[in-house]
């Protein structure tokens, strides 16, 4: 899978997450019902990053690395 395309998914299941909170956490009653589904979301977001959060050439976990770096830190070649 290309880099791009790794990097979008991120993108959209990250949109996802940050939506899932508004939807399941009522900020007025701090109600807790909808926190079981934002967990397993956010777990599930967790092994996907573990899994496509990497770099395209050494295959390293690119970690904390936000998606508007350019290099890889390990081996230091583009990152497409
Ligand atoms: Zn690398």
């Amino acid at each position: 899978m290309k880099f791009s395309v790794r990097k979008a998914i991120l993108i959209i299941t990250f949109i996802l997450v940050v939506l899932s909170f508004i939807i399941f956490f009522d900020f007025f009653t701090s109600d807790m019902n909808g926190w079981s589904v934002l967990v397993g979301i956010l777990i599930v977001y967790g092994i996907e990053v573990f899994a496509l959060w990497r770099c395209p050439h050494c295959k390293a976990y690119l970690g904390r690395l936000t998606i508007f770096a350019k290099y890889c830190p390990h081996c230091s070649k583009e990152l497409e």
